[in-house]
Formats: C-alpha cells, structure tokens, sequence
C-alpha cells in the first residue's frame, strides 16, 4: 500500500488544491434573511438604491454654509431624522437646526455640532476659534454606496454585519447555496453510544458528536451514521452508504493497528489519497483523498434520504477524511484540514485557516520532528495577546482540550520556546 506523508505544509497547500476542484456548481435556495444567518450568499447582493439616499446629517447641530461661521447666524427652521426639509434653499446667514440623520437642506454645505455653537434670542453663534470645512458633519447621497453596486459578493458568510447590508438594500429572501452533506462514521470495537451501559474498558463514542458540531458550525448538514465495527463488511457498509454524500468524515481505524482498516476498505471503492497521513502531532494518521459519488440526496416527507445512483458513474466525488480516532487529533485535524474543505463545499469564497500571533507566557519545551499544536488558552487585552499551553495528557484528553480556545503552533527542530516569544495560534 502506497503511503503518502506530507510536512503540515504540504499537507494544507493539498487540501487547499483540491478545495479548487471541489468549488463546482452547487444547488440554491432562496430563504427568508434571517433563516439565511450563517449560510453562504450564492448571489452578490446589489444596492438598491444610493446609500445613503440623501446628504445625511451625522451630528445634532445646525446645517449651514461653512463659510459663514463667523457670522451671526438666523435659525430659520428645524428639521429632524424622517422629515425633509420644505422650506426655501438655505440661503447666506442662515442656519437650519438639523438632527442626526436628517437630510441637510439644499443651499447648506455643512452641520455645525450644537456643543459648538451658542444660541441667544435666535441668533447662533459659533463659538469662537471654531472652523468648518465643507461637507463636515455631511455623509453626502451615494458616499457608501451607489444604486446598483455590488455591496456583498457572492461567497461570503451571512454574519450580522452581512445581515445589516442585505436588510439595508431591502431583501426580504436571499439566494445561498445549499449546504454540504456530510456523513459522520465513527469506527472502533471499542465504542458505546451515549445512552448504552458501558464497562470500564470501553470509550464513549464522542467523537461523533464532536465531529456534528464542528460540521453545523461550519455549515454543513450533517448525519451521524451507525458506528462502523472494525470488520471489513461494517466498514463496506458503512462507506457505501457515506459515498453519498459530499464529504465523509471517518473517525478512528487509519493508524498501523492490526484493526485499522479503514485505508483498505476506502480501497475497495476507488479512493484516490491525496494524502495517508501528515508530521503533525497531534493527528499523524490523518488521512484525505476522495472516492466517486455512488448517490444523492432526495427530498422526502421524513427530509432528506440518501440513494443510490443507479446506472455510470456520473463524474461527482465524495471527499473524505480518515481522522485519528483520538477526540483531540480528529479535533486538531479538524480544524487544520476538514474546516477548509467544508467551506469550499459550502460556497465560500474565503477558505484556508486563520493564525494569530501571541506571545507565549510561559516557555515550552520543543525538540519534536513534527509540527505540533497543543490545546491552548489564548488571552489578552490592551496590552498585547498571550498563549498558554493547558496541561493535558495526550490526545485522548478531551477534558483538557476544553480549556484551552485553541492550539498553539511549535514548529518542527526547534529545542527551546522561550518565554515571550511570538508564536502562532489557530482558534477555534
Ligand atoms: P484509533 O485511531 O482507531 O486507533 O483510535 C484511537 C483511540 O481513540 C481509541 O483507542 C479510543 O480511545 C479513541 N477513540 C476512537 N474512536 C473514538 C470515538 N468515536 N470517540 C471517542 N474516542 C474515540
Ligand atoms: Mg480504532
């Protein structure tokens, strides 16, 4: 058997090609704005009209021509958010007290703050030494946007502030694409579901309910599938039925064990790997590659079933992942690789994962040939961001992991992390 292992470079640079071909056509849906949070636009939302529609005021004051600031001004009128103003142009001497968010009246070129003006029996004054420029105060018609520009690309994430935009240009529906199904196979002899009496030697499958989470938080339908035994008929069954989805994401059984048979199984079906494992820790077993298509998914009364094609081949692909069955490898493996992969299949346009810098607090011994990331806690403020390590038992402790809101990146050969060093750190 052929094996592929790449530096965690290589290994992302792969996934990251392959999220290339794997952005085809998808389907899409039109829903209600706000059932729209969180999925992916799959048309550019368009103004409307110019935003804003009208020279808008954006202090409390009085609109005003800015070269009259040294005069003795004559409030002539009043006009508030809502209204426009009805009366003659502005005309030289005159002030209109105006509100936030009121259009300024014509013949006025600028809003003087009404903490910087003294009004006494209707006559205004500017204090003194004050100055106005043109257009101070005044967002003028079409400053952030104009009638039919694009103001959200198709590929971005309708988050609040995508929200804010599209209900600002007056769209009751939107048109996103349809979610990526992904199938969840936790594999192992060894596993019991939540709700079965359990002995002392066997490990609650969490790492289906994990991998459920991560996958709806990064907008996929997710199905958790029976756990597979670790048998070659389990195993077949079990990944036929994951071949119909768009992504299939197998916990455990792809290390060296004599019953990690995923990767010969995945085999029998016409897998391609891209990859059969990455010098990261944790999760050096992972693996990534795809296998054709064999069904799609149909609406039913009960929702959405899978079935199979019947007839050739029809060309699709069903992307998987061989995660390391430890909660926190599959979790780090996650992150690194499946949720870049996910976001392509989900439409986005903005895919590969985000590092920030820290500072590490405390020093950390390196020595380690592989890439390492280690649940850690990310803090900070004003002063600067710090990462800590969480002190943890290795990848099956999913107690420590939760402390941490992060892994800590230490590269490959270095002996030493001292104290204050800049580290990278991938969030989740
Ligand atoms: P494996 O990669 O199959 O050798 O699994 C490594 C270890 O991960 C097992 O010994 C279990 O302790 C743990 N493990 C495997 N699958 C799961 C799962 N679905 N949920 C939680 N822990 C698991
Ligand atoms: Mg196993």
């Amino acid at each position: 058997m052929s094996e592929r292992v790449l530096t965690f470079e290589q290994a992302l640079d792969e996934v990251l090609a392959q999220t290339r071909s794997a952005a085809g056509p998808r389907a899409v849906e039109s829903v209600e704005l706000l059932t729209g949070a969180g999925r992916v636009l799959a048309a550019p939302v368009v103004a409307d009209r110019d935003q804003p529609g009208f020279d808008r005021a954006t202090r409390d004051g009085y609109a005003v021509r800015a070269g009259d600031v040294g005069e003795a001004l004559r409030v002539v009128g009043s006009v508030q958010a809502g209204e426009s103003w009805s009366g003659a142009a502005l005309g030289e001497g005159e002030a209109i007290e105006i509100m936030t968010g009121a259009p300024v009246p014509v013949g006025a070129d600028a809003v003087v703050m009404v903490e910087h003006t003294v009004l006494v029996e209707g006559t205004l004054r500017v204090e003194a030494g004050r100055s106005l420029r043109v257009g101070e105060n005044v967002v003028p018609r079409g400053a952030e946007t104009l009638a039919g520009k694009v103001v959200l690309p198709a590929g971005r994430v309708l988050g609040a502030a995508e929200i804010s935009v599209a209900a600002s240009c007056g769209l009751a529906k939107v048109q996103v694409f349809a979610q990526p199904k992904v199938a969840i196979v936790a594999t192992g002899d060894e596993l019991v579901e939540l709700d079965e009496p359990m002995e002392a030697w066997q490990i609650r499958n969490s790492n289906s309910y994990t991998l459920a989470a991560l996958v709806e938080a990064g907008g996929g339908f997710r199905g958790r599938l029976k756990v597979a035994r670790d048998t070659r008929a389990d195993l077949f069954e079990r990944i036929a039925q994951g071949s119909m989805w768009d992504l299939m994401l197998l916990s455990g059984g792809v290390s060296m064990g004599k019953y990690d048979l995923v990767e010969e199984v995945l085999r029998e079906f016409g897998a391609e790997f891209f990859f059969t494992g990455a010098l990261i820790q944790p999760g050096k077993p992972v693996v990534f590659g795809r296998l054709p298509k064999r069904g799609s998914f149909q609406h039913g009364e009960d929702g959405e079933y899978s079935v199979p094609h019947d007839g050739p081949w029809n060309g699709e692909w069903t992307y998987f992942f061989g995660l390391p069955g430890n909660p926190v490898s599959a979790q780090v493996c996650f992150a690194l690789f499946v949720a870049p992969m996910l976001r392509a299949l989900a439409g986005r346009s903005e895919i590969a994962p985000v590092f920030v810098e820290a500072r590490l607090a405390e020093e950390v011994k390196g020595g380690a040939r592989v890439t390492r990331f280690l649940p850690a806690e990310l803090s900070g403020g004003w002063d600067g961001v710090e990462v800590r390590v969480v002190g943890w038992q290795g990848s099956g402790d999913v107690v420590a992991n939760a402390r941490g809101n992060g892994y800590v990146v230490l590269p490959a050969g270095v002996e030493h992390f001292p104290i204050g060093l800049t580290v990278r750190v991938l969030l989740r």
